[in-house]
C-alpha cells in the first residue's frame, strides 16, 4: 500500500500575492490537473495510486495563503476513504494554540502543517515554540516546510532544516516530517534525522529536481536514515503516479552511476513505508475512492481496482 503524506487542498479564494505570483512560476510537468484549484475529482486523479493520503491547507498570512481548517475538514469528508487531514495554523497569530486545540478536539484533524518561511519568521521564535509544545502535548505530528520556497516571503536563513535540531532537542516526543527533504539543504536534513528518532522527511515536490532528489536519497542512505524517508507527492503540483515514475527513474540512474545506489528493494520499501503507523495516525477503515478511469467492471458485475499494487 502506498501512502502519500504530502498533498494540498486549496482554491483560488484562499490565495493572494505573493503566493499567486509564485504559483504562476511553478513547474507543471508532473501535474495532470490545474494547480490553483483542488477539487475532489482532481484530487483523486492526482493521488492515485496512493491508497492512504494526508491532506492539508496552509495558513501563512505573510505569503498570501489562508485555507480555513473547517474547509479542510469538509474536503476530507468529501474525499472519504483513507484520507486524513492536517490543520495549519499561523503561529504569528495570537489564537494559534487555541486553534490547534479546536482542530484537534472538535474537527478531528490529526496533525499540523507549518511553514515558518511562508509565515515570515523563524521556527525558533517563541510564538512557534508554543505551537510545537502543544503538538507534542496532544501527540500531533508536524509536517514542516523547512527549505527553499517559490515566494519572496520570509528569509532563507529561517528555512534551514538544521534549526529543527533545536526543536527536536526541546520537544523529544514530537514527530516531525521535513517536507521536500529540506531542499536544497538535504545534508542538514540527513543529519537532523540521524540525531532524532522522531524526525522524518518526505520526497514531495522533488521530481521537479531529480538531481537534488538523487543526491538526497543516496546521502540519507549513507547516513543510515533512508528508512525515515516517507513518500509524498506535493499534489496538485506533482501527481503521485508521476512521482512514483520519477522515483523509479532516479533509482535506476543511481544503480548505474552512484557510489551508493538506491536498490529496487530500497525503493520498494520507501514506496510502501507504513507512514501512518510511524506518525501515530490511525487510518479510517474505508478504502480511498479510485478515480473513474482506474475502476473497470468485472464479469461478476463487481468492480476491480486496477490501480491497486
Ligand atoms: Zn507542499
Amino acid at each position: 500500500m502506498i501512502t502519500d503524506v504530502h498533498t494540498h487542498y486549496w482554491t483560488p479564494e484562499h490565495q493572494s500575492p505573493p503566493w499567486t505570483d509564485g504559483l504562476s512560476r511553478v513547474a507543471r510537468k508532473h501535474a495532470a490537473v490545474e494547480i490553483d484549484r483542488v477539487t475532489v475529482d482532481s484530487y483523486l486523479r492526482q493521488v492515485s495510486p496512493a491508497e492512504r493520503t494526508i491532506v492539508f491547507g496552509l495558513q501563512a498570512a505573510a505569503a498570501g495563503m489562508w485555507v480555513p481548517n473547517d474547509a479542510v475538514v469538509s474536503f476530507v469528508e468529501a474525499v472519504g476513504g483513507q484520507t486524513v487531514g492536517f490543520m495549519s495554523v499561523d503561529p504569528t497569530r495570537a489564537d494559534a494554540v487555541e486553534e490547534v486545540e479546536r482542530c484537534h478536539q472538535d474537527l478531528g484533524l490529526v496533525g499540523i502543517k507549518l511553514g515558518p518561511i511562508y509565515q515570515g519568521t523563524s521556527p525558533l521564535h517563541p510564538l512557534y515554540l508554543r505551537v510545537f509544545s502543544a503538538a507534542e502535548r496532544l501527540g500531533l505530528p508536524v509536517m514542516i516546510h523547512q527549505g527553499a520556497i517559490f515566494t519572496d516571503s520570509g528569509r532563507l536563513r529561517d528555512a534551514s532544516p538544521a534549526l529543527l535540531d533545536d526543536i527536536a532537542l526541546a520537544f523529544p516526543r514530537l514527530r516531525m516530517i521535513i517536507a521536500h527533504l529540506g531542499h536544497p539543504w538535504i545534508y542538514e536534513t540527513a543529519v537532523v534525522m540521524r540525531r532524532h528518532p522522531h524526525v522524518y522527511a518526505d520526497t514531495s515536490a522533488l521530481p521537479n529536481r531529480p538531481t537534488v532528489l538523487a543526491h538526497a536519497l543516496t546521502a540519507v542512505k549513507e547516513y543510515g536514515v533512508l528508512d525515515k524517508v516517507l513518500f509524498g507527492s506535493d499534489s496538485p503540483m506533482v501527481g503521485a503516479a508521476s512521482a512514483v515514475e520519477a522515483l523509479h527513474r532516479i533509482a535506476a540512474h543511481t544503480q548505474r552511476h552512484a557510489i551508493t545506489p538506491i536498490t529496487d528493494d530500497d525503493l520498494h520499501d520507501l514506496l510502501h513505508r507504513p507512514s501512518f503507523d510511524l506518525l501515530g495516525i490511525s487510518a479510517p477503515s474505508a478504502p480511498i475512492p479510485r478515480p473513474e478511469d482506474s475502476i473497470t467492471p468485472t464479469p461478476e458485475g463487481t468492480t476491480r481496482d486496477h490501480a491497486h499494487r
